[in-house]
């Protein structure tokens, strides 16, 4: 099922892409919650981790990650997020990761 994302991927709905390659695309979240917040999605049409096969290769997503953390100067550190199903609050039903940055994080998250 397309979703917002899909339609982002596609170039239908504008976005601020950061990143992209064979396997995924990167741009800013549109509420933003750090300085750096930027979601990392596969051009694959996964609702969820949830649906992520065992076999196959997934290490694009955290490469992906590294790069744009490298990018966008995150050498102090950064958070990765995917929130999975409504009590993680996942809003949006197409696999993204969030890549946080630009900010100290506590811990346990809220
Ligand atoms: P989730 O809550 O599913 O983990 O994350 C979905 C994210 O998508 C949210 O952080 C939300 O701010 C972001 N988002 C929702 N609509 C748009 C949009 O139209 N453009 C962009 N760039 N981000 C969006």
């Amino acid at each position: 099922m397309a979703t917002l994302f899909t339609k982002i991927i596609a170039g239908e709905i504008p976005a601020d892409i950061v990143y992209q390659d064979e396997h995924c695309v990167a741009f800013r979240d549109i509420n933003p919650q750090a300085p750096v917040h930027i979601l990392i999605v596969p051009r694959a049409e996964i609702p969820g981790i949830a649906d992520v096969p065992e076999t196959g290769d997934h290490q694009h997503l955290l490469n992906a990650a590294r790069k744009i953390a490298e990018q966008e100067g995150l050498a102090g550190g950064y958070r990765l997020v995917i929130n999975q199903g409504v009590e993680a609050g996942q809003t949006v039903d197409h696999l993204h990761v969030h890549l946080l940055g630009g900010r100290a994080f506590s811990w346990p998250p809220g």
